[in-house]
Parts: C-alpha cells; sequence; structure tokens
C-alpha cells in the first residue's frame, strides 16, 4: 500500500494551486540560520527542536511586524471606528501554523525547513498551546480576532496575560489530576511587552463627595502591563493587535507603610499585586464569586478603558490633527463588545470616567455608555449567572458600587413608570437582588447599560427572550438580537485539514478559504463517485494518523476501520458524556449476548477537563476510563468496541481529532448548551452529528437537511412539558431493559470490581435528581445509535451525507457572524480589501 501523504506534501499540492508560493525559500533559511545564530545564540551542533522551533517562529515573525506597523498607521491616519472586543478568555492555541497560511507563507517555509534537513510538524509540535481559555466562550474569541482581521475591521483584543492558563489534565489510575500550565517557561516569541504604556489601576479606599465631585481616594494601585500580540488577517496585509494585561506591582509598593514588616517583606508582598494575572479560573459555565477573580475583572476593564479613551482622545479628528477634548463622540468611533459579563464591569467604570472624570451630567453620561456597549449572553444555566455580593463590591469598589445604586434607582423608576404597583416586576428586574445576602446581578446590568443584547444561536436567542430576560425583552424587545457564533475556516479546516480543503479547491477554487458560503457548490458533486472517493479518502487518512498518534501516546491499538465516534468538549453534566457512556455499556452487552452476530466496529472517545472544584464532572471521567478498562481488555469484544478517554483535551488536540472523526457527539439536554461550536468544526470537517435540537445544531439541521443528521430526543418544547409533569427517572429504568442492565452494571461494580461502591453516588444523581434528565432521551438515543451503526455500513450513502453537511457549513463561518455584528451592532461595514503589503 502506498503511504499516505504527509501534510507537507498536501500543502505542497495546494500550492501548485495557487494557495501559497514557494518564491523565498532562500531568504526564509538565511533568515532562520540568523536567528538561529543572534537571536537564539546556538548552532546546529548544539541547538534543540526548541531552538530550531523558536528560530522558525522568529524568522515568521519578522514577516508580521511590517504589516503590524502600516495596519496600526492606517487605522491612525483613517481613523475609522474601533471595535473593542471585552474578554476574559483567548483561547488562541498555537500561533506558528495560523501565522503561516494566514501569510501564506506555509509551503515556502516546509519547504526551507526541509530544505535545512529538518522536520516542520515536529518543530510545530515544540510550540506552547496558549490555553487562556476554558472551552466554547474562550475559543469563540480567538476566531472573532481572526475572522475581524480578515474582515478588515480595526478591532483589538483585550484581555488579560494569565501566567498560567488552563490546567493540563493528566489521567492516573482512571482520575483527573491537574498540572499547572507553565505556558511562558521558555519565552513566548509572539507577544511584545509595551511597559511604556503602562497604565494604573486602582483598588479598595472610599469616595468622597465634594462639592466639585466625587473623589475615589486611599486607594491601591496596582499597574497593568500591556502585552501585545499580533493577529493576522487572511492574506489581507492587516494585523490587529490582541493587547493583554499582566499585572505589576508599583516599585513603592508597601514600602510607605510602616507597620508592614519593613523593606524585605514590602518586596516580597508584591506578589500579592502580581497575583491578579497569575491563573485562569478554571471553571466552564459555572461561577465561583471569588475576590481574586472580581478583581481581575475589574483589572482587564479599569486598564482597558483608559486605552480606549487615550486613543479615542489622540487620533486624527478627520483629516486634522485635532486633539478630542471632551467623550461625546465616543459612540461614533468606539464599540465596547463584552463577551458574557465578565468585563461587566466596564459598564460602571465608563460611566465613572464620564461623571467624576469628565465631568458630565448623569445623563449625557448614561447616553454615551448604553450606546457604546454591548453584551453577549452565552448561557442559560442559572449557576453560571455571575451574582456577585455586595460586601465584596462595597469593599474592593466602592465608587463603583455607589454608580450601580444610581443606575438601579433611575432603572427602577422607569420601570415603575411603566408598570404601576408591579412590585414583583421591580423585584425581578432590579440590578440588585434582596435575600440574606444582597447580590449584584450582572447580566441585568449588561442588558440595561447596553444598547444590544445576544444570544449565540437562534434557540438560545429565543429562549433568553422568553425566559431568563422576558421582563427586559417585553420593555426593550428592540434591544435584543441574535448572533449565531461560527468558527474560523483557516483554522478549523485549512491548518488542520489540508486534505480536505485540497480536494474541495480542486472542484470549487479556493475562494470559499473566505467566502464559506461557496460550500454550497458541492451540493452538486453529491453523486460524482471521484469526489464521494476523494472525501472518503482523506478522512481514511486522517484517522490513520490519528490512530497512530493515539497508539504513541496511549499504547492502545485501534482498529482503524472502526467508526471514530468521538465526544469532545468539557465534561459537564448538561453536556451529557453519561448519555454517550449508556450507549457505550448498551452496545458492550449486546456484543456480549450475541458476539457472533456482525457488528459495526467503533471506537468511542471522549474527552474533556472537568472543572478541578467539580465533583460529579470527575466522577464521570473516572466512569469513562472504568468502562474503557472493562471493555478494551475483553477478548470477546476485541476490535468491536474500544472506548478511549482522550487526555488533556484543547485546542491542539482538538485539531487533530476533529479531522479523523465519522461520528459527532453533540448531545445536551434541549435548551442547555446556547450554541455549541465544537459541532460546527466537526461538520466542516466531514464528521456527521448525532445530536438533539439544542444551540446550534438545530441551524445545522436547517443548513444541511435534517435528514443528513443523526436528530434524536426530547424538544425544548417536551422538556418543558416534562419540567410541568415531574421527570421520573424511574419509570424509565424499570421499563427499558438495557437501560436497567446498564445502570444495574454500573452500581453494582461491574466496571469497578476493586471498588464496587465507586459510582454510588453518580447513579443516585442519575435516579433521583437529574437536572437533565438523561434517562428520558435514552430510548430514542439508542434507535438513533442504531440508525448510524446501519448507515456507516454503506459508505457511499455515509459520505454522500457528509457532503451535504461540508455544503451546508457556510452560514458557520465566524466571518458571517462578525460580518453581522458589525453591521448590526457595532455600525461598521466589513471588507475583503486589506491594505498594501509592506516592502520587507
Ligand atoms: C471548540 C472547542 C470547545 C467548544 O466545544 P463545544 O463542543 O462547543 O463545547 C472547547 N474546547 C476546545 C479546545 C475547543 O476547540
Amino acid at each position: 500500500m502506498p503511504k499516505p501523504l504527509t501534510d507537507q506534501e498536501k500543502r505542497k499540492q495546494i500550492s501548485v494551486r495557487g494557495l501559497a508560493g514557494v518564491e523565498n525559500v532562500s531568504e526564509l533559511k538565511t533568515n532562520f540560520n540568523r536567528h538561529l545564530h543572534f537571536t537564539l545564540v546556538k548552532d546546529r551542533n548544539v541547538a534543540t527542536k526548541r531552538d530550531y522551533y523558536f528560530a522558525l517562529a522568529h524568522t515568521v515573525r519578522d514577516h508580521l511586524v511590517g504589516r503590524w506597523i502600516r495596519t496600526q498607521q492606517h487605522y491612525y491616519e483613517t481613523d475609522p471606528k474601533r471595535v473593542y472586543y471585552l474578554s476574559l478568555e483567548f483561547y488562541m492555541g498555537r500561533t506558528l501554523q495560523n501565522t503561516m497560511v494566514n501569510l501564506a507563507l506555509e509551503n515556502a517555509c516546509d519547504e526551507a525547513i526541509y530544505q535545512l534537513g529538518l522536520d516542520m510538524e515536529e518543530l510545530q509540535e515544540m510550540e506552547e498551546d496558549a490555553g487562556l481559555g476554558n472551552g466554547g466562550l474562550g475559543r469563540l474569541a480567538a476566531c472573532f480576532l481572526d475572522s475581524m482581521a480578515s474582515l478588515g475591521l480595526a478591532a483589538y483584543g483585550y484581555g488579560i496575560r494569565y501566567e498560567f492558563g488552563i490546567f493540563n489534565q493528566k489521567i492516573s489510575e482512571g482520575w483527573q489530576i491537574e498540572e499547572a500550565d507553565d505556558w511562558l517557561r521558555y519565552g513566548n516569541p509572539w507577544e511584545k511587552a509595551r511597559p511604556e504604556y503602562m497604565r494604573p489601576v486602582h483598588f479598595y479606599g472610599r469616595t468622597e463627595h465634594t462639592p466639585d465631585g466625587v473623589k475615589w481616594v486611599d486607594t491601591q494601585v496596582v499597574l497593568a502591563l500591556p502585552y501585545d500580540t499580533p493577529v493576522p488577517g487572511y492574506r489581507n496585509n492587516i494585523v490587529n493587535t490582541m493587547r493583554l494585561w499582566s499585572a505589576k506591582a508599583p516599585c513603592e509598593f508597601h514600602l510607605k507603610d510602616f507597620n508592614v514588616g519593613g523593606y524585605i517583606q514590602a518586596v516580597l508582598d508584591k506578589n500579592l499585586a502580581e497575583n491578579i494575572s497569575r491563573v485562569l479560573y478554571p471553571n466552564d459555565n459555572f461561577f465561583e464569586g471569588k475576590e481574586l477573580r472580581l478583581k481581575q475583572e475589574y483589572f482587564v476593564v479599569a486598564a482597558t478603558l483608559q486605552d480606549i479613551i487615550r486613543r479615542y482622545k489622540a487620533s486624527k479628528f478627520g483629516s486634522t490633527e485635532v486633539v478630542r477634548v471632551d467623550l461625546t463622540g465616543l459612540p461614533d468611533k468606539v464599540a465596547i463588545q463584552l463577551n458574557d459579563t465578565h468585563p461587566a464591569m466596564a459598564i460602571p467604570e465608563l460611566m465613572r470616567i464620564l461623571l467624576d472624570d469628565e465631568k458630565l451630567p448623569w445623563d449625557d453620561a448614561w447616553d454615551i455608555c448604553v450606546r457604546t456597549c454591548a453584551y453577549t449572553n452565552h448561557t442559560v444555566l442559572p449557576e453560571a449567572l455571575e451574582r456577585w455580593p455586595i460586601e465584596l463590591f462595597q469593599n474592593l469598589l466602592p465608587r463603583h458600587l455607589e454608580i450601580i445604586y444610581e443606575i438601579n434607582r433611575r432603572h427602577m423608576e422607569r420601570i415603575a413608570a411603566l408598570f404601576p404597583g408591579n412590585e414583583d416586576r421591580l423585584r425581578r428586574m432590579s440590578l440588585i437582588e434582596e435575600g440574606d445576602q444582597k447580590k449584584i446581578n450582572m447580566a441585568h446590568l449588561c442588558i440595561v447599560g447596553s444598547h444590544a443584547v445576544n444570544g449565540v444561536a437562534r434557540i438560545h436567542s429565543d429562549i433568553i427572550k422568553a425566559s431568563v430576560f422576558k421582563d427586559f425583552y417585553e420593555v426593550d424587545p428592540d434591544k435584543f438580537q441574535n448572533k449565531t457564533n461560527g468558527i474560523t475556516p483557516r483554522r478549523w479546516l485549512v491548518m488542520c485539514n489540508p486534505g480536505l480543503a485540497e480536494v474541495i479547491a480542486e472542484r470549487i477554487g479556493e475562494d470559499f478559504i473566505r467566502d464559506l458560503d461557496q460550500l454550497k457548490k458541492l451540493r452538486k458533486f453529491v453523486d460524482d463517485e471521484a469526489f464521494l472517493r476523494d472525501v472518503a479518502k482523506i478522512k481514511q487518512e486522517n484517522k490513520m494518523k490519528f490512530a497512530v498518534h493515539l497508539e504513541e501516546h496511549y499504547k492502545v491499538k485501534i482498529n482503524p476501520n472502526s467508526m471514530f465516534d468521538i465526544q469532545v468538549k468539557r465534561i459537564h453534566e448538561y453536556k451529557r458524556q453519561i448519555l454517550n457512556c449508556l450507549h457505550i455499556i448498551t452496545l458492550y452487552n449486546r456484543i456480549k449476548k450475541e458476539p457472533n452476530k456482525v457488528w459495526t466496529p467503533r471506537t468511542v472517545m471522549i474527552g474533556g477537563k472537568a472543572a478541578p472544584g467539580y465533583h460529579t464532572a470527575k466522577m464521570i471521567i473516572r466512569l469513562i476510563t472504568a468502562i474503557g478498562d472493562i471493555i478494551n481488555h475483553d477478548p470477546v469484544i476485541g476490535d468491536r468496541l474500544k472506548v478511549i478517554f482522550l487526555e488533556n483535551y484543547r485546542v491542539t488536540l482538538a485539531e487533530k481529532a476533529i479531522p479523523a472523526a465519522d461520528l459527532s457527539e453533540q448531545i445536551s439536554t434541549a435548551g442547555t448548551e446556547a450554541s455549541g461550536t465544537g459541532n460546527m468544526k466537526f461538520m466542516l470537517n466531514g464528521a456527521l452529528t448525532i445530536g438533539t435540537m439544542d444551540g446550534a445544531n438545530v441551524e445545522m439541521a436547517e443548513e444541511a437537511g435534517e435528514d443528513n443528521l443523526f436528530i434524536f430526543g426530547m424538544r425544548v418544547e417536551d422538556v418543558e412539558a416534562m419540567d410541568k409533569k415531574g421527570y421520573n427517572a424511574n419509570e424509565y429504568y424499570q421499563r427499558l431493559p438495557e437501560l436497567k442492565q446498564a445502570i444495574d452494571q454500573i452500581s453494582n461494580g461491574h466496571f469497578s470490581p476493586k471498588e464496587p461502591e465507586l459510582f454510588k453516588d453518580l447513579v443516585s444523581m442519575l435516579m433521583n435528581y437529574d437536572r437533565f434528565k438523561v434517562f428520558a432521551d435514552f430510548e430514542d438515543y439508542i434507535k438513533c445509535q442504531d440508525k448510524v451503526s446501519a448507515l456507516y455500513k454503506n459508505t457511499k450513502e455515509w459520505t454522500r451525507k457528509v457532503v451535504m453537511n461540508i455544503a451546508g457549513c457556510g452560514k458557520f463561518s465566524s466571518d458571517r457572524t462578525i460580518s453581522q455584528y458589525a453591521r448590526e451592532i457595532w455600525g461598521v461595514e466589513p471588507t475583503l480589501e486589506g491594505i498594501a503589503a509592506p516592502d520587507e
């Protein structure tokens, strides 16, 4: 059998088709050697693989510099409206290959590295992921940066430069172990520190109400040190900036205090202030009301707003270089997008600046604030909504608390005038929740302080209007919008699946990379045997490559002809990895019962991190590894069923796993997954989806045709009806023998023979207080999986559905999402034009 082409060889074919040039190979080699010598201070005798990676990274980075400076100069001179995307998370993953793709350098670099006798893939493996995010929300921010640059928007990502990103997950005896992610240990070649733009951020203190305004005094100061990372657009010579703040103690920190232990202690105490940017909180869809987290949220907001206002005031005024003196025109020149409520403090902080520093009257300040800010809601799960105790605020941000009270007073006055005597509505809509402990509802603050509020998929936007934010929708219906999420086709197709990108480009050209709607042209190839064969062949190659990776890393033998059935996402009860487990156990029991029947072989892979404090999620991981330990070693089962827990799921592992998937598991309880973006990555990479009518799955079914996905289970309406009637797990357990058998096996220690009681609590949860109604969807899920297995035997019919899915993917480009934000929220116009290339 001929060896499958390496990714490098495939890209060479793409370059024949004009995806990249090979002109500058010798120049790249020269620069690589120059960096190895002058930057790394090594020669080829002593250089490590990591040195070679850094030499290549610097060589590629050099190609960004001129474009970056030119783009920023261009913005300064033309003064377009700026877009600020504020997020506590940017889940960027690796940067090297993405930069090469967007700058059309990949092919030339491959050739140069090859000529130097080195291995490109090996060098790329040396790069650490920038894991500054938990899951979908942080990855969305990263996809948006790529799209904003590719669409020529004058946009900036603002966040925190965590010294430690999302933890590294190890599996030890079946349990999750967390290790600190020391991603900066060897240095980060993609960032540039800008100490000259350092800014003070104040905490604690008290307010003084004086005749000439309010003063926030006796504060403690922490400095915010910016680090800039270039964000190149796709082949348009635009390079935008992601600016991440790092906390620095001022030089005089604690030194003037007489009651601390003197000079040495004062220097040691600098750590306390610098802890603000130490580590990413590892919760996905969960609110943890810790003071340090509130400090992080205010820190990024306070530093960013100073930057925004400085840039606004210093920009050119039309064609003349006049410095703007007031902020009345801010909403015409600045849009601030809040990625969830995490940066919600931007609203009271902007008000504080407008009122106390700029001395504007309240009404003028409020008008500027609302017209500038917009808020994206990411979840309806109550445990995820930020509700900060008043005492924390009182202590840490006393002036902001006063401002929030005043915002609320006026808001309550308006609602009371609209609904006289409706005390209950006032209570429901207040920014302040009464109770044992008074709390600030940050979502309410964001809705009131923004001119636009959006959900992230159509069904989610409908749900927030009909339930969680119904009261707000009734008073301001025009505020509420939908912006269905998307993913960047550069990283999630061209970069991670060059083989598929190539067979598509052979049929419809390569314009789909900037205009993903063009994938619909593939519909006319749905009966083209040669195209179906090409698509199936690429999938097989991706599976082989991933199987090799798995065998290297986990010492498991994989059947590459089995169906690769993959569920990768954070571990969460609402995402229902347990439902997947129950299907696996059902397959196992069926094979054991009829071992001589012909079964569709499957390799089921599940991966994802559990928040360290989320006990049930950790038990779910333990359940998956336990099931795998029994099934994978059962000789009767053989290679017809394997269960693999994919360790340390992160952006880089997603890029390897998703192109190898046949089946994508998107099985949340209807109404709980706001959008999902993993679902879109699988669809674009030629996997079929088994899923519920939840999040963006609904729109995926609409775009690809419902027959081309495996949809099962309760709809939102069914779930609501069941909530009214009451969900009774035992009813399903008694009625469905395969469910009963699986649950009994989990609870009697079949999968944990050394510890028969291990999953007692998990089973008790499923039987007695399962908020996500796993059993209610079991029967339909199993039936649907049976259809999946049957279809998988027919490669041609399967592949036809794959093609219909790829052809229906256009809507799920983050370019489409960003174009809609630009036009419908930010008031700016996207363009594919770009700017001229710099002389290099
Ligand atoms: C896309 C992505 C996610 C989001 O996946 P969902 O299935 O939408 O939850 C999470 N983690 C990583 C690493 C991703 O790349």
